[in-house]
């Protein structure tokens, strides 16, 4: 074995992750070193003796071999979480493709040294109501970034003045505008712990017969195997309560544990079940934290202030000293993946790190994953089942409106008679509706009906989309012009917005229904967490009839008093261009018609669409999991997609067209050329589903191997390829594993 060199990181808790000092591996150490290990090393002048951590292994020196130093020594009685979280680190760097210093900066916030500029914060100066008419008075005169200013304040009360010129786009002129007029105003926030909040009184539920069944079965399979266990239970069946009986059980034992669930599902109703039933020592995580907030609450949670955080899929990295047991609620969602490198699921780190640390994972599901459900098949994960709603409260009825047949008979409505009628009984009997669309803005896209034409933006290769206000907005990069009157291709007049959104149904429900109160939910009407909170808060307390949103009212919430639920359009997402639309479609029928008839009435539920005969939408609405899994999968088979073969996605990035396309043909050449065998599909480049977002060109190559292995060997030719070969350096590779 040549010589072995270790990269050693000597300061874990400061911003250097980067500062990395190279070690030779002793020869009676060689091959025994491993990522995360802790290592004595010299450093410094005089060669002090400290500990390090070894965070990557390589048989090249970096500087002259023979000056060097040598590891002293391993610190065996010193694996510590750090230690654990390097080792994670390091399988996501393999796994998923990005450098060391980003997995490493994935695992560990780090605290940043906040410059005393971005500690300033800016909030309103005028009051509230004065606040919303100054909005108003901006939104008139079309004055769209002081808008964007007072909305955000509005919303979120304060406003980190790094956050508004870059997540909100306003410049530091209009921002002194504001500070000039006396709107906003600016000064250092007060220094907030995130507070952990404790209840005197706890309550545990007592587990029904089939949930005390299911976690029996789990504390045995942690008993015997210990294999990832995954409930497969419908929406209401019970699985928090399940969750709160294991979390119990642990925390019992004196371990933590991490609670991953998508950041949708955090509301007031799931925080307030966890210190029902545990009181305290809990902490939640939303993205909405500083990184100094987030960095607390994981300090809490290393010290032993905390057994149990609960958060979206960052919380996974929570440095517990002693993890018993993580759980992925809604394992199929895909906010678990990550959109930054290292692209991470957080189902399959949760499973690694439990790996790693010797802690159970339980995953749950109304609507598994195809991935995870295949695995749960396959053995790997144990399947757990729950086929009753808690308390009996039954599935609703659903039907199927054939929108063709519809407009037939002549009713060029976005309601089916069908849902009109139904929705007039609801108003009758004061009972609550819930109408869902899978989509936003108020109206698609543009486009021409003498000639397709379709408006998109000029710097992002998508389309446009209507707002009321009469201007075509950009939802990637933001920009907004004036709708044009005549198509810019044939001239013809007949150029319009594709008349779909959740704005227009309001309008169209509203014209029909002059008496129903109605509030409306979709990305452009929750900038920010709160105003998401205060939506469900005045529908939970009735002050509104129906509920009108985009994806997000399908997710995790409960009212009782919801006995209708209307999905419009349900085959929207079919049209999108990935191999899980139909998996996405299926999930989010399902789970949009697993919103009526929670309470003590039963439900009903109405799907519109134009393909009734679809598998995912005929399976949905049966509430038939099993028959679309069979159908998926044996599409997927056919085409060698995961999870019966993998997938990864070579993404190239740059701003110039031509040279990024003669990139990505050489890197194809180079995969063909390193890999001859014919089991190895190489596809692309090609234009991936949005070939451009501000003015930076997008290509991918696609390749499909049975073996992951395989993939990740190409991926990291790929990486040394790329490294060595300047004709890369303007360049943007990501990879992506089975997505
Ligand atoms: P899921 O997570 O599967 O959607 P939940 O655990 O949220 O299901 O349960 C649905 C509803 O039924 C909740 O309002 C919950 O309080 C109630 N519930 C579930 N199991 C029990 C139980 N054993 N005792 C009392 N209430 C329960
Ligand atoms: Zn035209
Ligand atoms: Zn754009």
């Amino acid at each position: 074995m040549s010589q072995q060199y270790a990269d050693v990181i000597v300061d874990i808790s400061s911003e250097k992750l980067d500062r990395t000092f190279q070690y030779r591996v002793p020869e009676y150490l060689k091959g025994r070193i491993t990522e995360g290990m802790v290592v004595r090393i010299p450093f410094g002048r005089g060669d002090r003796e400290i500990t390090g951590y070894v965070i990557s292994l390589s048989e090249e020196p970096k500087y002259d071999a023979e000056k060097t130093k040598e590891i002293l020594g391993v610190e065996n009685s010193q694996e510590t979480v750090e230690s654990r979280l390097i080792a994670l680190a390091a399988w996501m760097r393999e796994n998923y493709g990005s450098t060391m210093i980003q997995a490493l900066k994935t695992v560990f916030p780090v605290r940043k040294h906040i410059a005393g500029k971005e500690e300033r914060h800016l909030r309103l100066k005028v009051s509230r109501a004065e606040g919303e008419a100054y909005l108003e008075h901006c939104l008139n005169r079309h004055y769209v970034a002081k808008a964007r200013a007072v909305a955000a304040v509005l919303d979120r009360e304060w406003v980190p003045y790094g956050i508004m010129t870059g997540e909100y786009r306003v410049t530091a002129a209009v921002i002194r505008g504001l500070l000039d007029e006396g709107i906003l105003t600016m000064n250092a926030r007060e220094v907030y712990r995130a507070a952990l909040e404790t209840t005197a009184e706890t309550q545990h539920t007592l587990l029904t017969d089939a949930q005390r069944a299911v976690a029996e079965d789990i504390a045995d399979e942690w008993e015997y195997r210990d294999r990832p266990c995954l409930i497969y239970g419908i929406t209401g069946s019970g699985k928090t309560s399940i969750y709160m009986e294991l979390i119990g059980q642990v925390v019992e034992r004196g371990q933590q544990v991490i609670v991953l669930i998508p950041e949708i599902a955090l509301t007031r109703q799931t925080v307030a079940r966890f210190l029902t039933r545990f009181g305290g020592g809990i902490a939640f995580l939303n993205s909405r934290m500083t990184p100094a907030e987030r960095y607390d609450q994981f300090k809490a949670a290393k010290r032993g202030d905390v057994q149990i955080m609960v958060g979206p899929r960052s919380a996974l990295f929570t440095p517990f000293p002693n993890l018993g047991l993580i759980i992925v609620d809604e394992e199929h969602e895909n906010t678990y993946v990550s959109e930054n490198a290292p692209r991470y699921h957080a189902r399959e780190a949760a499973i690694k790190r439990g790996e790693l640390e010797n802690a159970h994972v339980v995953m749950g599901s109304a609507t598994p994953s195809v991935d995870a459900y295949y695995a749960a098949k396959q053995g790997i994960y144990r399947l757990f089942t729950l086929k009753e709603r808690y308390g009996g409260s039954r599935l609703p009825e659903v039907s199927v409106v054939d929108m063709r047949e519809e407009l037939k008979k002549g009713n060029r409505s976005i309601l089916s008679s069908k849902l009109s009628e139904a929705m007039e009984e609801r108003f009758d009997r004061g009972e609550q509706m819930m109408l869902f669309l899978n989509r936003r803005g108020y109206a698609g896209f543009v486009s021409c009906r003498s000639c397709g034409h379709v408006v998109k933006c000029p710097h992002c290769d998508v389309s446009l989309s209507m707002h009321k206000n009469g201007k075509m907005i950009c939802h990637y990069c933001g920009y907004e012009t004036v709708q044009v009157k005549e198509c810019p291709v044939c001239q013809s007049p007949y150029i319009g917005g594709f008349k779909i959104g959740t704005q227009q149904i309001e309008d169209v429900v509203q014209k029909a229904f002059p008496q129903a109160r109605i509030l409306r939910m979709d990305l452009d009407s929750t900038k920010g967490k709160e105003g998401h909170g205060k939506i469900l808060g005045a529908f939970e307390n009735h002050e509104a009839d129906i509920l009108i949103g985009t994806q997000m009212i399908v997710k995790g919430h409960d009212f009782p008093n919801v006995t209708l639920v209307g999905v419009l359009a349900a085959d929207l997402s079919l049209n999108s261009s990935d191999y899980r639309a139909g998996e996405r479609t299926f999930q989010l029928i399902t789970q949009a018609v697993g919103r009526a008839g929670r309470g003590s009435r039963p439900g009903e539920a109405i799907v519109q669409t134009y393909h009734p005969d679809h598998y995912s939408i005929v399976d949905a609405v049966h509430q038939d999991y099993e028959s679309f899994f069979e159908e998926e999968l044996s599409y997927r088979m056919l085409l060698n997609y995961p999870p019966c073969g993998c997938m990864m996605a070579v993404l190239g990035s740059g701003e110039d067209e031509t040279h990024l396309e003669m990139a990505m043909e050489y890197l194809k050449k180079f995969i063909l050329k390193l890999y001859r065998k014919s089991d190895l599909q190489v596809i692309g480049p090609a234009l991936p589903g949005v070939g451009k977002v501000r003015d930076v060109y997008r290509r991918v190559i696609y390749c499909k191997h049975l073996q992951y292995d395989t993939l990740v060997m190409i991926k990291d030719q790929l990486e040394r390829y790329i490294e060595i070969n300047s004709g890369f350096d303007t360049i943007q590779i990501q990879f992506d594993f089975n997505k």
